[in-house]
């Protein structure tokens, strides 16, 4: 069923990873299987039943040409320097070659302990395994690079957290692991030559054409900061807080990694922070740029040895480009809000608007989501939306009287305007106050919820009659919503 698996970390960086195994589940069960990513990758699935499935994807049985392994990584865990952290409960079993040729890597999550899980169990819970798959499928949806998901599967074990929780095995699919704590593996614990050999080998999967750059180390470093900045920004624009930015938490790809306490924020407030063990908010939403750009001069210190080897010049160019940052970031952050509340490019300038927008929407405690859509709607000469959200009727008035004098100075009817602002603002997004019921009768037994969430997140842009309580924030009277790491 699977095809054959490739598995080119374990022929070209060899002694650099850990052979492992996975836990036999005792009674594997499938929860959930990604068809539509499956044919993207290429799996035929045609003869294939729900009991291969849930075999294959718990790690019952291994698929044809599997070298499973752990990866070792570094990383800075809130700021402070873990040499030795790794692979603990995930195992990757090897990589796909899709039919365009793209190479993915298929990894289990919670598949049980390896030589990395540092006392750990190695395993999953269900709750969390559902919540990866949902969240990542939505960003996924809503056009965010991101890792994917392609099964769930229930092992039939229990799984000790502060209560018992019955087990669940994520297939996660990315188009590598390859970490920023990776590379800070590498450089902590070994010399040049080894970080050398793990950047060219990153180079060949993701960007082979860098190798020809006259110091492709150099040049990798500004590919994944341009892919670092675009992805905050994105993730902002959907009103995404990761929770976790810690450097073992990024992937190079430029590609969504670790849904751990992630959550969407309801209404707009830059400080939101959700994960119970952020207690300083060092990952609020309104910092994730700032940690991007730390993350990324961590990036280039690990880099540095390589970048050096080739050219000792280039050590003031990789300090050039981490200084650069900041401005970087904003272009695609100020491109993407223009996007966003449909204005055109190299239009009016359009900073002060949209500066203030975010101290209005926090004054008024606006839903984030919502705003962008009623603001489309009110384009359509419906102002209903719009008012619905704020306290009073009018409560924006003057920002929106600007807003409008940008959309006229453009001359582009506001008609297709609308349009264009429905195609990048989602209406239905992973809201917390939906998705912890869903999860909790997920592991109570009735997937159903779950499953009726995941239909509606898997197209975020498209409003259907009968689904406006999930577009709608959650009370504002609840306690504060807070997530967990614990996948
Ligand atoms: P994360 O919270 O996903 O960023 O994980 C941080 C580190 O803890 C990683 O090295 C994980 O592999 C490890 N880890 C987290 N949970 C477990 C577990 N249940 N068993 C073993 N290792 C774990
Ligand atoms: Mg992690």
């Amino acid at each position: 069923m699977v095809s054959t698996l490739d598995n080119s970390f374990y022929d070209r960086m060899e002694g650099l990873f850990a052979p492992a195994e996975a836990m036999k589940p005792s009674a594997p069960r499938l929860l959930v299987f990604n068809r539509r990513l499956a044919h993207r990758l290429g799996i035929d699935v045609t003869h294939a039943g729900d009991d291969e499935f849930a075999r294959i994807f718990s790690g019952q049985e291994m698929p044809e040409g599997s070298g499973p392994i752990a990866l070792p990584y570094a990383g800075h865990q809130f700021g402070h320097f873990s040499p030795q952290l790794g692979d603990g409960r995930a195992l990757l079993l090897g990589e796909i070659i899709a039919p365009d040729g793209a190479r993915f890597d298929i990894q289990l999550k919670g598949s049980g302990p390896t030589p990395f899980s540092r006392g750990g169990d190695g395993k999953a819970a269900m709750g969390p395994v559902l919540r990866e798959y949902l969240v990542s499928e939505a960003m996924a949806a809503m056009g965010v690079p991101t890792t994917r998901s392609l099964a769930a599967v229930a092992t039939g074990d229990v799984v000790q957290r502060e209560r018992a929780h019955p087990g669940a095995v994520l297939t996660r699919v990315a188009s590598s692991h390859i970490r920023v704590g990776t590379f800070q593996f590498f450089a902590a614990h070994f010399g040049v030559d080894h970080v050398v050999k793990l950047s060219n080998y990153t180079i060949w999967r993701h960007w082979p054409k860098l190798a020809e750059a006259p110091n492709p180390h150099l040049a990798m470093l500004d590919r994944v900061i341009g892919l670092q900045c675009e992805l905050i920004a994105h993730w902002m624009g959907v009103g995404f807080i990761h929770g976790v930015m810690n450097t073992d938490n990024v992937a190079v790809s430029g590609e969504t990694l670790d849904y751990g306490p992630c959550a969407f924020m309801d209404r707009f407030a830059a400080n939101t922070v959700f994960s119970s063990i952020d207690t300083h908010g060092r990952y609020a939403y309104g910092r994730q740029p700032q940690i991007m750009h730390w993350n990324m001069a961590r990036f280039a210190e690990a880099l540095l040895p390589a970048i050096h080897s080739v050219s000792p010049d280039d050590v003031e160019a990789a300090k050039a480009l981490v200084d650069a940052i900041p401005g970087r970031f904003r272009a695609h952050w100020a491109s993407r809000m223009r996007a966003k509340l449909g204005l055109a490019e190299g239009g009016a300038d359009d900073r002060a608007l949209v500066d203030d927008l975010f101290a209005e929407l926090e004054m008024h405690s606006v839903d984030f989501t919502s705003f962008f859509c009623a603001l489309a709607m009110l384009l359509r000469g419906d102002g209903a939306r719009l008012e619905q959200l704020l306290p009073t009727p009018d409560a924006m008035a003057p920002w929106v009287a600007r807003w409008w004098e940008h959309i006229e100075s453009d001359g582009v009817s506001p008609l297709a305007r609308a349009d264009a602002m429905d195609a990048v603002n989602p209406l239905y997004i992973p809201r917390n106050h939906i998705i912890e019921p869903a999860l909790e009768a997920a592991e109570a037994g009735d997937i159903g919820p779950w499953r009726e969430f995941l239909a509606v997140v898997q197209q975020p842009f498209v409003e259907r009659p009968g689904l406006e309580r999930f577009a709608e924030p959650g009370p504002i009277d609840a306690a504060p919503y807070r997530t967990f790491c614990g996948t």
